[in-house]
């Protein structure tokens, strides 16, 4: 990149920089060991957590998993985040940050659906639901819709405007 370092010391500055320069060397070697025998990403939690806004900019939710590597549903495409163990599957880690709305019921082909949906506590847009009073986490799963969140805060979604007609 650039030549050595020869940086402009200040007065007064001489003795903080004689301990930087000390402590140098040990974290160039320490860096230099870890990306060549540690360089293999941990399949551990913190790292890998994925925030979520709403198109507004409000944060939304942050989760252990990409929400599109999730599965969606048939009937509305949405997301699916599975907020319950089950005996085969443990549910994702994740946190919401949404306001709850009276339950609607819609009909669908095996039947009626009660859903309790959830919105932006901001911009009041709809970011998903599920079919159990609140608190989140109390059904088995929880859906997000599809378009509604994105990774990107001020951005919108890829997906927003799927299933819009563009005339
Ligand atoms: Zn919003």
């Amino acid at each position: 990149m650039k030549g050595p370092l020869t940086p402009t010391i200040p007065s007064g500055t001489t003795h903080l920089f004689r301990i930087t320069e000390q402590l140098m060397p040990k974290v160039v070697s320490r860096s230099a060991v870890s990306s060549s025998t540690d360089a293999q990403p941990t399949a551990s939690s913190a790292a890998s957590l994925r925030v979520y806004y709403c198109i507004c900019g409000e944060f939304i939710l942050v989760i252990d998993k990409s929400l599109a590597t999730l599965p969606r549903r048939k009937t509305d495409n949405a997301i699916i985040i599975r907020s319950q163990d089950s005996n085969t599957a443990k549910a994702r880690v994740f946190k919401l940050n949404a306001v709850a709305e009276e339950p609607i019921i819609l009909q669908r082909a095996g039947g009626h659906e009660r859903q309790y949906r959830l919105h932006c506590p901001r911009c009041s847009l709809k970011i998903g639901y599920q079919t159990a009073p609140p608190p989140v986490k109390n059904a088995p799963f929880l859906y997000v819709l599809p378009g509604a969140l994105t990774q990107m805060q001020g951005q919108l979604p890829t997906d927003a405007f799927d299933g819009e007609n563009d005339t």
